[in-house]
């Protein structure tokens, strides 16, 4: 018999998440990751449960899902997640994107998300230091944060205390099928055993996916963000602007050469330490976590476009992270129908860090057997083997670029 009941591969907030889920569900679990807890994507991003930022449908369902999944979290995990609910605005500058972003808000509220428009006085009185160039605003009250260290340490120990093993510095380098169970080896040799095997392995997935003949087209999307001195709030909620929601929809709208390139849209956010995080941009260009100057040059002057108070603020650091992309623009959650007991958890891109407790959720109840509590066959990685049938996947189809 494995010795495990379930593992796991990734120590990311995907697979922390599902981890510590099965954990409580009394599954013996082992997680495995090539370098250190947080060493991925989840180490370096953004901290928002950004509810107005998804499309209205499943991903808004989840995120939604997931908000209280992390305040009953906040509630019973016996750590701080700096968990707060700031609220957020998508500003808008643009007069060609206000019937769009009207749109945007009227397909949300028919399905239960609290946002509306703003008038030029409301904005204002939230963000009294915003420019004079801004025209509309959305406002989302339930747009809310935690600290994705603090989440990750606080499920590793959760975990821990159920049972649930760690090892670190641990790549996995071959899977197989032996009988019922799965041969997991990693890059020392050792081989470990187990009834099922979740690859949460966030942009590292189509490496391992292809361990079991699986092709996940994920692809790598770099996001530069800005780090300032700490400071006094600079107003109520957290910010975005319209072309966010376009670079991460439908970049091939994107009108301005540069902003196009470097899929840049405007985030702002108030960490619990006072620092703000300035980004970001969507980018492809494989595994290069580094940051440039056109892109941080370019993120620093839409930041003063829209707030000048910023200038007198110093920036401290700057890093890049990078999205697990998958390249038909949908999560991949669930089994994979040609390897019983092979799940699949990735292709998050921007939204990992929200949607962490239901995607846990949702894998813990199909590897327990249970009808999983949101209609997700469309996100099933069977897609992809349908799709090999037909055609050989490329990224040039994608949504965004
Ligand atoms: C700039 C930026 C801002 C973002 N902002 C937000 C935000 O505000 N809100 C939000 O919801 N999301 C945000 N995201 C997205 C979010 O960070 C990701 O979706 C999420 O972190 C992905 O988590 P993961 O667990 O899938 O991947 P990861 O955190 O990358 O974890 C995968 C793990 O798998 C391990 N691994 C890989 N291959 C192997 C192997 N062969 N063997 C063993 N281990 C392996 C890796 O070492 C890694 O630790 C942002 C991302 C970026 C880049």
């Amino acid at each position: 018999m494995p010795a495990y009941d379930v593992l796991v591969i990734g120590a990311g907030i995907i697979g922390l998440s599902t981890a510590f889920q099965l954990a409580k569900r009394k599954k013996k679990v082992l997680v495995l990751d090539r370098g250190d807890v947080g060493s991925g994507t989840s180490g370096a991003c953004d901290h928002m449960i950004l509810l107005q930022s998804k499309l209205p449908g499943l991903p808004l369902q989840m995120a939604m899902l997931s908000l209280e999944m992390y305040q009953a979290w906040q509630r019973d995990l016996g750590e701080n997640l700096w968990f707060e609910t700031r609220g957020g605005m998508i500003l808008v500058d643009k007069p060609q994107h206000l019937s769009f972003m009207e749109r945007f808000v009227e397909e949300q509220r028919s399905i239960g998300l609290n946002v509306t428009m703003l008038s030029r006085e409301q904005i204002r009185k939230k963000q009294p230091f915003v420019s004079e160039r801004v025209l509309a605003s959305t406002y989302c009250p339930d747009d809310s944060q935690i600290d994705p260290f603090s989440v990750l340490k606080a499920l590793l120990k959760a975990g821990t205390t159920l049972g649930m093993e760690l090892k670190k510095f641990s790549r996995v380098v071959a899977l197989e099928r032996k009988s019922n169970h799965w041969l997991v080896k990693i890059q020392d040799g050792t081989t470990y055993e187990a009834d099922v095997v979740v690859c949460a392995a966030g942009v590292w997935s189509r490496e391992v996916c292809r361990m079991v003949g699986l092709d996940v087209p994920i692809k790598p999307k770099r996001g530069q963000i800005l780090v300032t001195e700490p400071i006094e709030s600079v107003g109520e909620t957290d910010v975005w602007d319209s072309d966010y929601i376009i670079a991460k929809h439908m970049s091939h709208l994107q009108e301005d050469e540069t902003a196009k390139k470097l899929g840049l849209g405007f985030a702002m956010s108030k960490t619990h330490s006072g620092n703000y995080l300035i980004g970001s941009t969507r980018e492809y260009v494989g595994f290069d976590r580094s940051t440039s100057f056109e892109a941080l040059v370019a993120i620093t002057k839409r930041l003063i476009e829209l707030f000048p108070i910023f200038k007198n603020v110093r920036i401290i650091r700057t890093f890049a992270g990078l999205r697990p992309a998958c390249e038909d623009g949908k999560y991949v959650i669930g089994e994979d129908p040609e390897n019983p007991g092979f799940f699949v958890a990735t292709g998050h891109e921007g939204d990992g860090i929200a949607l962490a407790p239901i995607t846990g959720a949702l894998l813990v109840q199909m590897i327990c057997g249970e009808k999983p509590s949101l209609p997700i066959q469309e996100l099933s990685p069977a897609r992809f083997r349908d799709f090999k049938k037909e055609e050989k996947p490329s990224f040039q189809r994608g949504r965004s670029s």
